[in-house]
């Protein structure tokens, strides 16, 4: 996931009854079970140790999570989740029935940023894990098992069911499909009530705006030819370099944050011929989808012009080469809605009254994550750590610490049940 750090100014929603509230959580804190499975966390470490170093073993590399995938789902089974199964998408989904059918959605992408075959060394050095995906997300997919651990332990009897998901396609060009389909094509998607998304490590923040963003590949074509006997054929870097130039000038504000990038640019054989082809990547984001669709409209009238204006030029001095154009496509290589929590959901007062409870303290922040999805439909829905420490997200030098994972679980375990509410102990099964 992508963090951006929100100005202070920018959220300011005093929890309507917040005092209610509180005295919910510290009583949902005090119930017997609960408090058990905030204590039995800590006992708990060396086996969700063991969860996180096997899950980082087995690859889940973009478009290919199905080894992790059905790691999860025998889990899964033996946490006594039900309903265990995997979508036609290849999230694997597993269910602790509560007493109505809505249901809280706690999920944690299975993908990595790493291709097949890239070398798994994962080890554990003292209270630090290291390798590839240690911490993004083989961390949030060992906090849901925690969860679903602690539920079958204790027994834990929810009012709403909780839906455990292990998503895939949630990096890079996975552009978020296993949440897309989950709330747009699956039969949860009118059922799910609020969703909290465990992505990374650490407790110090909640992500409740959607960084949006869409991804563009552009390709000219041309006829191509030979630098002296074709001079004046269209060229197609030419007419790449000029969009460039005119997308460059687009104004965007300072907020809400908006930003461009071309990151890639490719083309041409040879110094001595025109080139066929020529190709650039861009990448446009920003906390406002107005904003997104403005640059994009900038996007496709900066190519559209820069191919004219290089068309016009094309009988450039001596050429003798027959009129051929030049083609532009702009293919849509990625689209990750943007979108924000309404100012006084529930879901966020839920979360800072856990925090306040725990004492812990977490800033309000925007990323890109899977929670993209359900914010862009309006929905209820945060991302949160796994807890510990993480860093070096997306190298082959990513580390985990251990240390304090459990003020995490238990973060997550009363947010999670608070937003499902308890059912009445007689009603426990
Ligand atoms: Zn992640």
């Amino acid at each position: 996931m992508a963090i951006q750090l929100m100005s202070p100014s920018s959220r300011t929603s005093p929890a309507e009854s917040a005092p209610a509230l509180q005295q919910e959580i510290a009583q949902l804190a005090a119930s017997p079970k609960v408090l058990s499975a905030m204590e039995w966390f800590r006992e708990q470490e060396a086996q969700f140790t063991r969860w996180q170093l096997e899950l980082a073993r087995t690859p889940a590399p973009p478009f290919g999570e199905a080894a992790r995938a059905a790691w999860v789902a025998a889990k899964f089974e033996s946490l006594g989740l039900k309903q265990v199964h995997q979508d036609a998408i290849g999230n694997v989904l597993g269910l602790r029935s509560g007493a109505q059918a809505s249901v809280v959605s706690i999920s944690a992408h299975l993908d990595t940023v790493f291709p097949a075959g890239s070398p798994l060394k994962i080890r554990q050095q003292g209270p630090r894990l290291y390798g590839p995906g240690i911490s993004d997300n083989a961390a949030g997919a060992t906090a849901l098992l925690a969860i679903a651990a602690a539920c079958q332990e204790f027994k834990i009897a929810p009012e709403l069911s909780l839906l455990f998901i292990g998503d895939v396609g949630e990096e890079g060009e996975g552009d978020l499909r296993g949440m897309r389909h989950i709330f747009l094509d699956s039969q949860w998607k009118d059922a799910i009530r609020a969703s909290v998304v465990i992505d990374g490590a650490g407790t110090d923040t909640i992500v409740t705006e959607a960084l949006g963003s869409r991804r563009f590949e552009i390709i000219i074509r041309g006829p191509g030819g030979h630098s002296w006997s074709d001079f004046g054929a269209p060229n197609p870097i030419v007419a790449i370099a000029h969009a460039i130039h005119l997308f460059s000038q687009t104004r965007v504000a300072a907020s809400p944050k908006t930003t461009f990038n071309v990151g890639v640019i490719e083309g041409g054989t040879s110094v001595n011929s025109i080139p066929e082809l020529a190709r650039m990547r861009v990448d446009i984001r920003s906390a406002s989808a107005m904003e997104i669709e403005r640059l994009e409209m900038e996007l496709r009238r900066s190519v559209e012009q820069a191919v004219e204006v290089e068309e016009a030029h094309s009988h450039r001095g001596n050429s003798t080469h027959p009129q051929a154009g030049l083609k532009a496509e702009i293919n849509a290589i990625g689209n990750r809605p943007a979108g924000e929590l309404t100012p006084n959901a529930r879901i966020l007062q839920v979360a800072r009254a856990v925090d306040a409870h725990l004492g812990n303290t977490a800033r309000v922040q925007r990323a890109s994550t899977d929670a993209n999805i359900p914010l862009s439909l309006g929905r209820e829905a945060i991302a949160i750590g796994a807890g510990g420490m993480g860093g070096g997200a997306h190298t082959l030098q990513e580390w985990f610490d251990i240390t304090g994972r459990e003020l995490a679980l238990k973060r997550i375990l009363l947010i999670v049940l608070a937003l499902a509410g308890m059912a009445p102990s007689g009603a426990e099964k």
